[in-house]
């Protein structure tokens, strides 16, 4: 596409406005024109006039012209002349030759209302949906299109022939790359010059990861702030919270690898997930998440059977809890990723017999104090339930002092925990703002597999999804760990920077996100 509209911009450039030909096409004219006389010149709707403007859905950034229409709907290139108070609207597809004439109707219907509302408006409009087969071989409407735009002779020709090219190059590319389970986007070497030799060079390299691109080399470029590729979400209304979950949840790519391939179906959400940390390393503009944003609210609201508004304050363990259990639905792979067991023994004072529990975790909850691994401890230790505390032991049949020892059974590669940061304070719920230090990025997590045996696993602390505000009204912001570069990124909605390690240790973590890779 991006060659048709560099076609088509230098097209308007250098078509002068020519008189039309006496054609079937004078209806074409606005009132108090020229009539048509001149038959020699080869003359399209593109002659008509001089003050075409070209918009591409190049980059998924332009808006429908609204003085021609209020519309959500986005055709690939759309030209307006202000002048002649007429638009042409055109919508490229690369399907499958035997399915273009599926398409082509699919595109007419679509656009069909759109059609009425900017004849309502008093503008003139041609549509062309034009099919380029992914095999190469261009449909009739293409060069119907080309020709009624004005295009003629070589230029017509070639127009076609490259764009048959790029579609079945583009389509080669595909297939030497469909072994390759990530996606990044492929720069197509279309340089537009005079000499219209467009050739898209499949290189399979971009396609596995990009990690050459954050490699210190490429980011020599003296005297230029580097540009961080790493995109940031945009904010859809009090969604900070989304925004953060989904930069935590960037942090373990190869787990996403194979929840996707190793799952058939998958839920909405987590296509939408994927899809949007797909794009995440790839590109520095912003992600707009609306898609995971409605399959979240879909899920919820489903979940709750009352519409979950997802433009309110959000507590983001709450809702990265829906998150994992909608995964885990899917995915055997995430249930033994994420899920860590915790065995409780409780032990009478009195009599000493005692009682256990095991039970699955996939967020869990530490007391807070003034260090990750101390509040780990803490956790772990022996704790005295006294008092109001008291245990019901059924032997005695009554409350008794007892201890209580926690301990993980096991845990999967990734673990989660939240710093219990809210308080109750005299019947009023408020936050505690203690500065937490992480002193070092590992954390050794005791794994007791019976009476005897503990095994020690070394996490390595991956994100951390931090907030500030009070119960009702805050903001949500992560830190997450980039890897080819072994550097910190504070990711705030759009806004992504580096960060020194030092700044983990601060009085607004929440969330951390430890993983073993
Ligand atoms: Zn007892």
């Amino acid at each position: 596409m991006k060659d048709l509209v560099s076609k088509l911009e230098s097209f308007i450039k250098e078509a002068k406005p020519s008189k039309p030909k006496q054609s079937n096409k004078i209806h074409f004219l606005k009132e108090g024109q020229k009539p048509p006389t001149n038959k020699e010149k080869p003359t399209g709707i593109l002659h008509l006039t001089s003050d075409w403007v070209l918009l591409a859905d190049l980059n998924g950034n332009y808006y429908f012209p609204p003085q021609i229409a209020l519309t959500q709907l986005r055709p690939d290139i759309v030209l307006f002349s202000q002048r002649l108070k007429r638009v042409i609207l055109i919508e490229l597809t690369s399907p499958c030759e035997e399915n273009m004439n599926t398409w082509h109707m699919n595109k007419l219907n679509k656009y069909s209302s759109l059609l009425n509302v900017i004849k309502q408006n008093e503008w003139y409009v041609d549509l062309f949906a034009i099919e380029v087969g992914a095999r190469g071989y261009p449909s009739t409407t293409l060069s119907s299109c080309l020709k009624k735009l004005g295009f003629s002779g070589y230029l017509l020709k070639d127009t076609i022939n490259t764009l048959g090219r790029i579609s079945m190059e583009c389509s080669f590319f595909i297939w030497l790359c469909r072994n390759s389970k990530e996606w990044s986007t492929p720069v197509l070497n279309t340089k537009t010059s005079e000499n219209t030799s467009v050739s898209p060079k499949p290189k399979a390299k971009n396609f596995s990861g990009e990690k050459d691109l954050n490699t210190k080399e490429t980011k020599k470029t003296p005297n230029k702030t580097v540009q961080l590729k790493h995109a940031g979400f945009i904010n859809k209304g009090n969604t900070c919270y989304a925004n953060a979950i989904l930069q935590a949840m960037s942090t373990f790519p190869s787990f996403w690898s194979r929840q996707l391939a190793e799952s058939g179906t998958i839920s909405p959400l987590a296509r939408a997930l994927s899809l949007n940390l797909s794009l995440l390393g790839k590109r520095s503009s912003p992600i707009d998440p609306s898609n995971f944003l409605r399959a979240l609210q879909n899920l919820i609201s489903k979940k709750r059977s009352i519409r979950f508004n997802i433009n309110t304050q959000q507590d983001a363990p709450e809702i990265l809890q829906i998150i994992i259990d909608n995964l885990k639905e899917v995915s055997v792979v995430a249930d033994d990723a994420l899920s860590s067991s915790l065995h409780t023994t409780t032990t009478c004072e009195i009599c000493h017999s005692f009682s256990s529990v095991e039970i699955k975790q996939d967020i869990v909850q530490l007391p807070l104090t003034n260090s990750v691994a101390s509040s780990l401890n803490n956790f772990l230790s022996t704790k005295y339930c006294r008092e109001n505390n008291r245990y019901f032991c059924s032997l005695c049949n009554s409350l008794q002092d007892s201890v209580r020892i926690s301990s993980f059974a096991s845990c999967g590669n990734i673990i989660i925990f939240q710093l219990i940061r809210y308080v109750d304070q005299n019947g009023r719920t408020i936050m505690d703002n203690r500065k937490v230090k992480i002193f070092t990025d590992s954390l050794t997590v005791p794994v007791k597999i019976d009476n005897t045996v503990t095994l020690k696993r070394t996490f390595k602390l991956k994100a951390t999804i931090n907030y500030r505000g009070t119960l009702n009204l805050g903001h949500y912001w992560a830190f997450i760990r980039e890897e080819a570069t072994d550097s910190w990124l504070k990711c705030n909605d759009t806004s992504v920077i580096k960060v020194n390690f030092n700044d983990l240790s601060n009085d607004s973590s929440y969330i951390l996100v430890y993983s073993t890779d």
